[in-house]
């Protein structure tokens, strides 16, 4: 028994009849005498329609009065819920997240919660009630309403775990939790049990999204344990937690693969050699809110220089636009790029200064026969950057060669 703050996410809430399903699940968890916030994220598509529909009506819709739109999606589900929860005996009061004392800064479109007022919530709690909360939304000091960016549900109920100390933040989503690999590339992909922070935002950067990256980052510094599983199964699903020491002792010190083949490629060829070159070609890329991954630059021979990075194929096109700007400025010889790549990683906190890991994953790549193009470190991950029509059989390869399915 507990404060627990469940979140539930689009797929889980779609219809009527899976509102339904949810309340019975969230029901029998009150009944065992759990305190129960539940964060909702909007029916299913709902804001992917919301959106096509402000840009039928306006080329360009105010962020402000996009934001105002957007929440209501998450309006519609909490107060449906609530109403399920009442109509099967279970005393419910749904929140709007300003309601629920989420107070952000003014960035719409991706506003950062700045505090929470949790005495609202806790006093409906002392009451006996569930504390259905809007998620993916929260008020400014003006009173204006925000939206915290696509997939912010996840961090509104981490957030509210922190601010209410409660035991664990549970994420109900379509999987059953976090995955060797992804299931539909290695059928023999084992689920895990647990999961570090640090490991899950590795696995996730690189492209195994489960949940939002900013909501395990947030249960981190605030050591909130994050359990993510299925809404439409009792299967157990994944515990993300603090675990120290342990991970060293696992056999198995690669936890898991991640593919991406949202990969768009760019190479600037004969970049003169001299301070400051870096930052003229990827400030224009921040400002314009171009995130940039992967960035090898080659030891230069003759003071020139390849420069190589990788940004979302969505932002491949503008981003190649502003390099060749700035390429021309600073006298390098051509543009290239290319969407033909993706990125295949291992990640595990246990191959930290073990030696042998990054050896075992090329000599099971050039056993498959996969030429790797390009490779980058960080502490507990290594990334190949591979022709993307080869990326399920490396995924395969690489989790025969790290015996993930054996755990
Ligand atoms: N409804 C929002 C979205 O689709 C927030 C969320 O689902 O977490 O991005
Ligand atoms: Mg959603």
């Amino acid at each position: 028994m507990g404060l627990i703050v469940q979140k539930y996410g689009g797929t889980s809430v779609a219809d009527a009849q899976r509102i339904q399903a949810v309340a019975h699940r969230i029901a029998q968890r009150y009944q065992q005498g759990d305190q129960l916030v539940v964060v909702v994220s909007a029916m299913g598509n709902t804001t992917d329609r919301l959106i096509q529909l402000a840009y039928q009506v306006s080329p360009e819709p105010e962020a402000r009065e996009l934001d105002l739109l957007l929440s209501t999606g998450e309006v519609v589900s909490c107060t449906l819920l609530a109403m399920a929860l009442r109509a099967i005996g279970v005393p419910a009061v749904a929140l709007t997240g300003a309601q629920a004392g989420i107070g952000t800064d003014a960035r719409y479109g991706r506003a950062r919660i700045l505090r929470v007022d949790p005495s609202r919530i806790l006093s409906h709690l002392r009451e006996g009630k569930v504390a259905v909360v809007a998620g993916f939304q929260g008020i400014t000091e003006e009173m204006d309403i925000t939206t915290l960016g696509r997939g912010g549900s996840d961090t509104t109920a981490v957030a509210l775990a922190a601010a209410l100390k409660a035991q664990r933040c549970e994420i109900y989503t379509d999987v059953e939790g976090i995955y060797t690999a992804d299931p539909r590339v290695v059928p023999e992909a084992r689920k895990l049990e647990r999961i570090s922070y640090e490991e899950m935002l590795e696995l996730a950067s690189q492209g195994a999204r489960v949940m939002h990256n900013r909501a395990v980052e947030l249960g981190w510094v605030y050591k909130v344990p994050i359990y993510v599983a299925s809404s439409f199964t009792e299967a157990p699903g994944t515990l993300i937690c603090l675990q120290e020491g342990e991970s060293m002792e696992q056999r198995n010190k690669v936890v898991g693969i991640a593919h991406d083949t949202d990969v768009g490629r760019i190479t600037i060829r004969g970049v003169p050699d001299r301070p400051g070159i870096a930052a003229a070609i990827f400030t224009p890329l921040a400002e314009a809110g171009i995130s940039v991954d992967t960035i090898v630059q080659n030891a230069s021979v003759e003071r020139l220089t390849d420069l190589t990075f990788t940004v979302a194929k969505a932002d491949l096109r503008k981003a190649v636009e502003m390099v060749r700007h700035v390429a021309q400025e600073i006298g390098a010889k051509e543009v290239l790029w290319d969407d033909v790549m993706a990125k295949v990683s291992i990640v595990g906190s246990g191959m930290q200064s073990v030696p042998g890991y990054a050896a075992t994953m090329f000599r099971a790549l050039y056993q498959a026969g996969i030429n790797i193009e390009l490779i980058t470190t960080s502490e507990i991950r290594i990334t190949c950057l591979i022709d993307a029509s080869r990326v399920e059989e490396a995924v395969r390869a690489l989790h025969r060669a790290f015996q993930l399915e054996e755990g």
